[in-house]
């Protein structure tokens, strides 16, 4: 019975141009398997083909997955291995998960706040409101987005900092607006170790959209975003953190409702 406190969602290699170079998927998963996780979802940074504006993404999204799926191949079923990408609206808008990938993974996970990357869409004005609304409207059409299954690290920023003031410019209908439409998508919010163990204002900022989007009954997921094997041990801050906002089992998205809810998804557009 897989633990979805125990299921990372959102872990990279050294297939991301930011993975340390160690980090084959072979050591990462290793680690995973070491760590006693029950499951365990590899999320590269994806771009559909190299990006102009951003150098960021050089390498065809493709080459990252066959990579990827050769070196995993043949593993022991647990723990319980997913293919999955880490698709970014802020730099790709609606290109970032073109269908002609959604057959070759088990689930999308997509960013919207990833403003530190060039030719992303700045806010119009540094002040608390207009920076809010700016990341609220990404949120909001990423995850609008067909095809995807988790919004990553929601809100999280490496440059539009502090995010406690940022959030307090937003009104609870803003944020519940939010939580529903990703409920009602089926789009899970992640609950990332990596930003939260970073900034401790992250969570601070970020409590009250996921205390109002449980209570709207959004489901959720857990995850370290590691780069390295050592960050692995940030999805049990996570889980914690999960368990802080008072979630349970059954809030949280398990590996295979997550391969379920993308399989949905592709039958949908193919109706
Ligand atoms: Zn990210
Ligand atoms: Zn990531």
């Amino acid at each position: 019975m897989s633990d979805p406190f125990r299921f990372d969602s959102h872990v990279h290699t050294n297939l991301s141009p930011c993975g340390d170079r160690a980090a084959t998927p072979l050591v990462m998963w290793r680690a995973a398997q070491e760590m006693g996780l029950s499951a365990i979802g590899f999320t590269d940074h994806y771009s559909p083909g190299p990006v102009p504006t951003c150098a960021f993404y050089a390498r065809p999204g493709q080459e990252v997955l066959d990579a990827l799926r050769a070196e995993l191949r043949g593993l022991p079923s647990e723990p319980d291995t997913l293919i999955g990408i880490e698709a970014d609206y802020a730099v790709l808008g609606e290109q970032a998960a073109p269908q002609q990938v959604w057959g070759e993974v088990d689930y999308i996970i997509i960013a919207a706040s990833h403003y530190h990357l060039p030719g992303t869409p700045q806010p119009a004005a540094r002040d608390p409101r207009t920076v809010a609304a700016h990341m609220l409207a990404m949120a909001r059409r990423a995850v609008l987005l067909p095809g995807v299954s988790i919004l990553a690290h929601p809100f999280a920023c490496n440059t539009l900092l502090p995010l406690p003031p940022l959030m307090d410019a937003l009104t609870d209908e803003e944020l519940v607006e939010l939580a529903v439409l990703a409920r009602d998508r089926r789009v899970a919010l992640e609950l990332n170790g990596g930003p939260a163990l970073r900034a401790e204002t992250y969570k601070e900022g970020v409590m009250r959209f996921f205390l109002l989007a449980k209570e709207v009954g959004a489901r959720f997921t857990v995850c370290s975003d590691a780069h390295r094997p050592a960050d692995l041990g940030r999805v049990e801050l996570a889980a914690q953190w999960a368990r802080e906002i008072g979630l349970r089992e059954a809030d949280m998205l398990s590996p295979d409702e997550l391969r379920a809810w993308h399989c949905a998804k592709m039958e949908e557009v193919n109706q």
